[in-house]
């Protein structure tokens, strides 16, 4: 039988301190006895991965990045059943401690010792990562770069969840980023009968129409928008039953909730910097606007590997540039430039010997 040797040392893109990474060799993780070693072989960049470059983000480093890992398994801890080496998976990059008060309730996602590989453990930006098992999904039909959008449709099933929405609900999202390229999809198989998304003008908005991502599009102009915001207002008198607002903009955000309806929900769904928003608490008192906030996932990688491995949620296109690990500081740069959609990292196959 051929099968992959495992060597003792890989390349990893490891940060020392915020701003700072080098491409390292490093030894193999073991996998532990509830683990599985990935050989990764594709691993999404997506904005988190700018704000831990940048020291946004509270991580602790040394640390490899890279949370939206995909593979196949390479070596199987002890205790492991139902995976086999070569099998292809993507992992849900958190854990949680078990421990704490809230993983105690069952509520995981609230965990207070909330970890994520890619954050605060090693991630997949290198050949091989160790991985709990109950986290590893098995997937057969989606691409490498196909499968770097698990996770943010894990995400997005998530949102759909947090907002609930009521069947025929009218719905504004703002925002055609990769994530909300595929909530966009969901809103509009799970109790959207009218999804109307708005975003800046350009390749997103291309692609949103060739995937069929919302019923209606709203191309916002760069230079002066204005207009079109007037004109949706006007389009929409009585406003939307849901609005979801993943642009990360502030300001959006505050506009975002002129357009809910009496009775709406505003779904908070970007990566905001730090500041302030300003709402009329009359607004929302008056009309009864709920604000739902939705973080990460947990327990959603079934669905999303569903709904991609079954076409439901098309993420066809929305990766537009790949890079070897060697190359990723070429592909923040990019991802900053705002010059892809979405970019992976994307490591060769491994060689098989006897
Ligand atoms: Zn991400
Ligand atoms: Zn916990």
């Amino acid at each position: 039988m051929c099968s992959p040797t495992i060597p003792s040392q890989m390349k990893a893109i490891r940060y020392n301190k915020p701003g700072q990474f080098e491409l390292v060799n490093m030894p193999v993780p073991e996998p532990r006895d509830h683990e599985v070693l990935v050989k990764v072989r594709s691993c999404g960049i997506c904005g988190t991965d700018l704000h831990i470059h940048d020291g946004d983000f509270n991580v602790g480093m040394p640390l490899v990045t890279g949370h939206e890992t995909s593979g196949t398994v390479a070596k199987i801890g002890a205790n492991v059943q139902g995976f086999a080496v070569g099998d292809k998976v993507t992992a849900d990059a958190i854990e949680t401690c078990s421990q704490c008060h809230y993983c105690r309730q069952g509520k995981q996602l609230y965990c207070e010792n909330f970890a994520g590989h890619g954050t605060q453990l090693n991630g997949g930006f290198a050949e091989y990562c160790a991985y709990s098992a109950s986290k590893l999904f098995h997937f057969q039909k989606c691409s490498w770069e196909e499968a770097s959008l698990f996770e943010a449709t894990a995400c997005a099933v998530h949102g759909l969840d947090r907002v609930k929405p009521p069947a025929g609900s009218k719905v504004l999202l703002l925002g055609a980023g990769p994530t909300g390229l595929c909530l966009a999809q969901l809103l509009k198989m799970n109790s959207g009968s009218h999804v109307v998304l708005a975003s800046n003008e350009g390749p997103k908005m291309q692609l949103a129409r060739s995937l069929g991502a919302a019923d209606e599009y709203v191309d916002l102009s760069r230079s002066d928008p204005t207009p079109q915001w007037e004109e949706l207002k006007k389009s929409y008198t009585h406003g939307f039953d849901i609005v979801v607002e993943a642009t990360g903009s502030i300001q959006i955000l505050e506009r975002a909730i002129e357009y809910c309806t009496r009775g709406g929900k505003l779904l908070v769904y970007g990566v905001y910097p730090p500041g302030d928003v300003k709402i009329s608490p009359m607004r929302l008192m008056m009309d009864e606007i709920t604000l739902v906030g939705s973080f990460s996932e947990m327990f959603d990688f079934p669905r999303a590997v569903h709904y991609l491995e079954s076409g439901k949620v098309k993420v066809r296109g929305i990766v537009t540039h790949t890079y070897a690990l060697e190359e990723f500081e070429e592909a923040l740069t990019a991802l900053r430039e705002k010059r892809c959609i979405k970019s992976t990292i994307l490591m060769p196959e491994p060689r098989l010997v006897d």
